[in-house]
């Protein structure tokens, strides 16, 4: 019998048979695990309510054929009760799951830096000292640069040049009047430098931004994730065919 402890976030949960459940977990060390979580759904489980999504748990598994099982569960930080008070935070919690799920693609490989980044920004958002699309925008970008898609921002994402006025999804950020593809937009120089704010973890300026500005930042950041993710799992699934 192999065991093996590990402290992570549940990601999702979903049913197996009667009273199981297969719980998706991004841990610090191991990376992301689907591990069975056998009898949770029964009332009198031990660690039932330990293991819902946004908890951050201690866990100790047994190393299974298929799937390993989970035979310990200690909540470090219950972020899903603080959360779901809070229909914004809740959402924007939601999201980062989902997010960090999406990024993580192979199991047991390790994802520190996107354990870390996804401990931070459930914490950020419990904390409330910013506001919850600031976190979430600030979570998205860092975990696409940790991704290796970070945007473009300050030179041309083709050439380099120096002076840029658009921003093209499919070129990678910022661009040169020379690069400008048909279809990219221009957003306020203010929206540029409050997505570089967020990349950079300079919360100073982010939280001075106004609210117009913000408006614009999450719709080009929700539109570059969405592309990335689309794009990043459909290449994904090209090259494990080969
Ligand atoms: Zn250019």
């Amino acid at each position: 019998m192999s065991l093996y402890r590990d402290e992570g976030v549940v990601l999702r949960t979903h049913k197996l048979g009667e009273a199981d459940r297969i719980v998706t977990i991004l841990t610090r060390r191991t990376g992301k695990v689907r591990a069975v979580a056998k009898g949770v759904r029964r009332t009198t489980s031990r660690f039932g309510a330990r293991l819902e999504p946004f908890t951050h748990v201690d866990v100790q598994f047994h190393t299974g054929r298929t799937l390993d099982v989970v035979t310990q569960a200690e909540t470090l930080r219950p972020y899903g009760e603080r959360l779901a008070a809070d229909y914004p935070r809740y959402t924007a919690g939601s999201a980062m799951l989902e997010t960090a799920d999406k990024l993580t693609v192979a199991e047991k490989e390790p994802a520190l830096r996107h354990f870390l980044l996804l401990v931070g920004g459930l914490r950020a958002l419990a904390d409330g000292e910013h506001e919850p699309r600031l976190v979430l925008d600030a979570y998205f970008l860092r975990s696409l640069a940790v991704a290796g898609y970070a945007p473009a921002l300050e030179t041309c994402a083709r050439c380099s040049a120096e002076s840029v006025r658009a921003f093209a999804i499919v070129a990678g950020g910022v661009v040169c009047a020379e690069c400008r593809p048909a279809g990219a937009s221009v957003p306020a120089t203010e929206t540029v430098a409050l997505m570089l704010a967020l990349l950079r973890g300079d919360w100073a300026s982010a939280d001075a931004s106004q609210a117009r500005h913000r408006t614009e930042c999450s719709g080009l950041v929700a539109a570059y994730l969405q592309w990335h993710l689309e794009h990043g799992i459909r290449s994904l699934r090209h090259v494990e065919r080969v």
